[in-house]
């Protein structure tokens, strides 16, 4: 756990007792601040009472008394309205700020590197910590992925942060300063808490303030947003700023083209990594977050050669197009993460005979734009409350079978699978879907087909790759 100096003796108030919320103000309490902590959610409260956390009714203390108001990144703090929490902090000039902003001021001495982009952040995060591991860095891989950033351990001078960050965490991060920073790619998403398209693109900018040389900022050019923030940079010139294509060649950067990675950092092209071989990497969004990974750990001083050997030996990470077993030669692919048509997508992308299994809770817009890639869908396994909307827009294009529940759907497509004997054949849980209609979660969900997956007859887990160091 961060010992937090900088607030010691000062009274802090925590909102939001989550993960990272609890941890932040048991940090705080350890490091001598004087906590007075709150959420909305009752069982919340309790445990953080039980974990010896003081619980105090944020919204009828003496707000003249706080210096700092902590708060969980998910909390609307200004759009589309702030909790009456942060509004009383705000009505008494309390500094509003996050977890990762108390660990910069806490750590001055190590390393930051900072991720974000609308998607991809988590794997290209994951990958880039393997890596600089795997290089043998002393690095810690947290954030807005697995591990609190308050309970990552310290770091001294050469260590490195490698940082998930979401927009919203961006915007209650002030101080820190990325020595690099990437920004994968920005499509409209959670407009309603930024208040519409600007302030979700503003920030996603803020991952580059204050960058100024050696710092540098890696940056996605396949979207019309972040090519303009890329063209903005560029003419700024404060910073060293790397620009990165998962599609076509660039003069000047990092790009992957067909699967093969090429290193143009300085303007010279040459080929660094076959990405293609590597099973926990597939397709060319991933393609994109290995050019970013590549391009930061080159910043950071690792070898072309030592950044190829660890990709070829990423684990991947579970949910997100996940081989989590074989049977009769059928591989068994977990992709539960992709609770959205677009995310699908990717997946579907990437194989040529899929027994598909999607539905759950379903998103605006339906599957109606997965058309494209209907020809390698061999049959559909319907599942939960979207089966319906899913049937009418596959009639007539996609066999399918209406199997209710996950159980159902796993042994069904496995049985069609091993029978028709497909050379290659898939069975993709990509729901395009929210869970909740019949999980508790995304993760509950893959966890469940994998287990489903690990019980056929003559199944056995998939040979994950050599892991280099330990888990992200
Ligand atoms: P995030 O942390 O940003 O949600 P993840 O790495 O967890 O991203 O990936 C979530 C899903 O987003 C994946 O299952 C895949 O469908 C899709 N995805 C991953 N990387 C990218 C990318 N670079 N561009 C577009 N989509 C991506």
């Amino acid at each position: 756990m961060i010992n937090l100096f900088p607030f010691s003796g000062y009274p802090v108030a925590v909102l939001g007792l989550g993960k990272s919320g609890l941890v932040a103000a048991q940090a705080l309490q350890k490091s001598g601040a004087k906590v007075q902590a709150w959420d909305d959610d009752d069982a919340r409260r309790r445990a953080a009472g039980a974990a010896g956390v003081p619980v105090a009714d944020l919204a009828a203390i003496d707000w003249r008394d706080i210096t700092t108001l902590v708060i969980s990144p998910g909390i609307p703090h200004t759009h589309p309205a702030p909790h009456k929490v942060a509004a009383l902090a705000k009505q008494h000039n309390v500094e509003i700020i996050g977890d990762i902003e108390l660990l910069a001021r806490a750590q001055i001495d190590a390393g930051y590197v900072g991720v974000t982009g609308t998607n991809g952040k988590s794997t290209t995060t994951a990958l880039l910590g393997h890596v600089l591991r795997g290089a043998g860095r002393d690095v810690q891989v947290g954030g807005n992925i697995g591990t609190p950033a308050l309970a990552l351990a310290s770091l001294g001078e050469g260590g490195v942060y490698v940082l998930e960050m979401s927009s919203y965490q961006l915007e209650i991060t002030i101080s820190i300063t990325f020595d690099v920073a990437i920004l994968l790619n920005v499509t409209p998403d959670h407009l309603d808490r930024h208040g519409g398209m600007d302030g979700y693109v503003a920030a996603k900018r803020r991952i580059f303030h204050r960058q100024t040389r050696p710092r540098a900022a890696v940056i996605g050019v396949d979207d019309d947003i972040c090519r303009r923030i890329h063209d903005d940079l560029v003419r700024a010139d404060d910073q060293i700023v790397i620009p990165i294509s998962a599609g076509r060649r660039l003069e000047r950067g990092v790009y992957v083209v067909d699967g093969e990675l090429f290193d143009a950092i300085d303007g010279r092209a040459t080929r660094a990594i076959d990405l293609r071989p590597v099973a926990t990497l597939p397709g060319a969004h991933n393609w994109q977050n290995a050019a970013a990974a590549y391009a930061a750990a080159r910043v950071l001083g690792v070898a072309p050669d030592a950044i190829a050997a660890a990709m070829a030996s990423y684990p991947g990470l579970p949910h997100r197009q996940e081989i989590v077993a074989r049977a009769g030669g059928v591989a068994f692919v977990n992709d539960s993460k992709a609770t959205n048509a677009d995310a699908t997508a990717k997946a579907l992308a990437c194989y040529d005979a899929i027994y598909w299994i999607a539905g759950g809770r379903a998103k605006e817009g339906g599957i109606a734009s997965l058309a494209p890639f209907f020809p390698r869908i061999r049959r559909a396994y319907l599942i939960g409350e979207a089966a319906a909307a899913f049937a009418a827009t596959l009639d007539g294009c996609v066999p399918y079978t209406r199997s209710g529940d996950l159980a159902r759907a796993t042994a069904a497509a496995h049985a069609d699978a091993v029978r028709e004997d497909t050379p290659g054949a898939v069975v993709l849980l990509s729901p395009a879907c929210a869970s909740f209609d019949q999980f508790a979660n995304f993760e509950a969900r893959g966890d469940a087909f994998r287990a489903l997956a690990l019980a056929l007859d003559g199944a056995a887990p998939a040979a994950r790759p050599g892991v280099a160091g330990g888990s992200a």
